[in-house]
């Protein structure tokens, strides 16, 4: 079986929108659950003659009980459970969160090897003014990326296979 990438973040992050470029494709596989209304969905990725499958997950929030939240935490815990990274992805136009914090101090709890992308990175030099913010959440280097125009993504694809 191929290694799974989890993709994690908070809503609106743009974590389908860096699911689809990392993938390269539209097509997906969504797993029917019974009773789960925000499925999983995962796509094949390729980088460097490695192949791995990306699977995007619904918006986390923690603070909030509120409809199908408590299901999508179950939703990303199912994803990181059988992932062998994750990806957390953060707006890096907004900054660094407490919904972030919330979503980086729960990672440190996983087993699971964690890079960060910093999205929405579109000028690459304030990209890295933006990424360095990121160093606060404590998981290491943040990697400027920007899903929309598809830069950083190598770098990260380059990091993200030492971990596979
Ligand atoms: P998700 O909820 O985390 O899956 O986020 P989406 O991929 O649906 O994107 C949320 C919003 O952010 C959309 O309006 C996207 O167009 C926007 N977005 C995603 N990636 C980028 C990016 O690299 N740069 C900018 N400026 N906006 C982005
Ligand atoms: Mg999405």
């Amino acid at each position: 079986p191929l290694p799974i990438v989890a993709i994690i973040g908070r809503p609106n992050v743009g974590k389908s929108t860096v699911v689809n470029r990392l993938a390269g494709v539209q097509e997906a596989i969504v797993y029917d659950e019974p009773g789960v209304t925000r499925d999983r969905t995962y796509k094949p990725a390729y980088w460097r003659d490695r192949e791995f499958m990306v699977v995007d997950t619904g918006g986390l929030v923690f603070d909030d009980d509120t409809e199908f939240l408590p299901l999508i935490r179950e939703q990303a815990l199912t994803a990181l459970a059988e992932a062998s990274a994750a990806i957390f992805i953060v707006d890096g136009m907004t900054g660094p969160t407490g919904g972030d914090l919330e979503i980086a101090e729960w990672l440190r709890q996983q087993p699971v090897p964690v890079l960060v992308a910093v999205n929405k990175c579109e000028s690459v030099e304030h990209g890295i003014m933006q990424a360095m913010e990121f160093w606060e959440l404590g998981l290491g280097e943040p990697y400027p990326v920007s899903g929309i125009h598809g830069s950083g993504t190598g770098d990260l694809l380059d990091e993200l296979l030492k971990l596979l």
